[in-house]
């Protein structure tokens, strides 16, 4: 159904140049969390966009959006509404962690209604979900996690990222003539609106529909993709942080939320974990008298149109997040709690002097004690709110894991470290001799099925992982050969 269209809209205006806030009132830590370091691509052009449907007088019309200028830009999928005779209005809506994305009934709903009182409206994809569901862009659930600490390992963070494709599309917006603008949004939405009308100045109105707790407690459930840098939950100074005016409409009953200002007006409309009906209907008419929309065109349910980006080269150019030019944070310098270590479990066997094992397969730990070791297997529980933790603390979450690794040395006293892969970054740091089996020294030979999140240590792809394995007694893949080498060193070590 759709054709590559021509890459230009003749009725572009030239678009402002992207705002530079965040804006002085929000705290230093809040600030870093939410900048995206990269900049941004230009004036709101569509790199692609596909042949418009018309329904009820609304055009609907995929397009994909740059992320940021570089040569090869990473695309956005979007969605643009426009109503015949639209307004000077502009609406922006984020889809939270419902099924469809920004075609889900939960994004898409109230965005045709929007459009049907005269709004443009723009619907974005998050990166990792929908159109945007390539593994790696993912920043969502479990399957986001090493690129949740990536980013924070590069002083930014999953949510600056998504704020900062949210703000491709205000410039789309603001391309095709709309000078007023807002922003909504369900659930994980409403937390992503929220963050853009922190950092963005340009959205005047905002309607958050079932917003979660913000800022994210570490422990708190679902997605931990709006975990911030430093920022860790409960902080009523961050929801004061809000000025403008807001529609916060909550689906179970509770008091008030601690920290909103008087911009922000609260209701609860108690039911589903959702963009209601009820809600929508709210929204429109808050919307209505903070921009002024009008009369709707139509009345009932929104068709359903499922409109996709299949852009000239068929899908969105999903490279990869991590290679995006970020900035180099510097090397690691790990802070470790020495009186607070990480849980961790010991399984040692074999005879000999005691090595630790990290990362180690069963063929390693067998390779081991044929040379005449003990290796102890270090084993850490899985803990699926270990990562937000240390984010959330501000910390890389190899701080923690590096923490084991030195209480179970000082523990067994062991006198050398066998490491798997990216383990040899915490063995460097173990002040004992060490081997590495098949070393992970480069990015690209990332597996994520097999190294764990917390090897994106600041500074691990520019130098620092080959470091760690350019320090080792021994590297490569001769298992038997590393063993003897790690023997050899727990002789002679003192
Ligand atoms: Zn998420």
């Amino acid at each position: 159904m759709l054709l590559a269209g021509p890459l230009t809209l003749s009725l572009l205006l030239s678009c402002s140049a992207d705002r530079p806030a965040p804006a002085p009132t929000l705290s230093p830590a809040l600030q870093r969390a939410l900048a995206w370091p990269l900049p941004p691509a230009q004036g709101g052009l569509p790199l692609w966009q596909g042949e418009a449907v018309r329904v009820e007088g609304i055009e609907a019309r995929p397009l994909l959006l740059a992320l940021d200028s570089a040569a090869r830009p990473s695309p956005i999928a979007m969605i643009l509404l426009e109503p015949e005779r639209a307004l000077d209005v502009g609406v922006l809506v984020a889809h939270g962690h419902f099924e469809g994305g920004k075609n889900d009934p939960n994004a898409w709903e109230v965005a045709w209604g929007l459009a049907r009182r005269g709004a443009r409206v723009v619907l974005v994809d998050s990166p990792g979900v929908e159109e945007w569901a390539a593994e790696a862009y993912d920043v969502h659930l479990e399957r986001g996690a090493h690129n949740r600490v990536f980013l924070a390992a590069a002083g930014t963070s999953a949510m600056a990222l998504q704020v900062a494709a949210l703000r491709r599309g205000l410039d789309l917006l603001q391309a095709r003539g709309a000078r007023e603008l807002g922003a909504t949004g369900a659930s994980g939405g409403a937390v992503a609106t929220f963050y853009l009308g922190l950092v963005d100045d340009r959205v005047g109105a905002l309607a958050l529909a079932s917003p979660p707790p913000i800022p994210r407690e570490p422990e708190a459930g679902g997605c931990p993709c709006d975990q911030l840098p430093a920022v860790p939950g409960p902080d009523p100074s961050v929801l004061a942080a809000l000025t403008r005016p807001t529609l916060w409409m909550s689906e179970q009953a509770g008091p008030r939320p601690e920290g909103l200002g008087r911009a922000v007006e609260r209701k609860v409309l108690e039911g589903a974990h959702a963009y209601t009906p009820p809600m929508q209907a709210q929204a429109w008419a808050f919307f209505d008298r903070e921009l002024g929309l009008r009369r709707p065109s139509a009345e009932g349910e929104a068709p359903r149109l499922d409109l996709h980006s299949a852009g000239p080269e068929g899908t969105p150019d999903v490279a990869s997040l991590r290679a995006l030019a970020l900035p180099d944070p510097g090397p690691w310098s790990p802070q470790v709690d020495a009186d607070r270590p990480f849980p961790y479990e010991l399984s040692c066997s074999g005879e000999g002097p005691t090595v630790l094992a990290l990362g180690a397969s069963a063929p390693d730990l067998d390779a081991l004690q044929d040379a005449g070791l003990s290796p102890c297997a270090l084993v850490i529980p899985e803990d699926p709110r270990a990562l937000a933790r240390a984010i959330g603390a501000g910390r890389p979450p190899a701080d923690a894991v590096l923490g084991a690794v030195r209480a179970a040395t000082e523990r067994r006293q062991v006198r050398g470290l066998f490491a798997r892969r990216g383990w040899a970054l915490l063995a460097a740091r173990a002040d004992r001799p060490y081997v590495v089996a098949d070393p992970l020294t480069q990015l690209g030979q990332l597996d994520t099925q097999l190294d764990p999140p917390w090897v994106h240590v600041p500074g691990a792809w520019t130098g620092g992982a080959q470091a760690a394995v350019a320090g080792a007694r021994s590297h490569g893949q001769d298992l038997q050969a590393l063993a003897r080498e790690l023997r050899l060193a727990t002789v002679e070590a003192p």
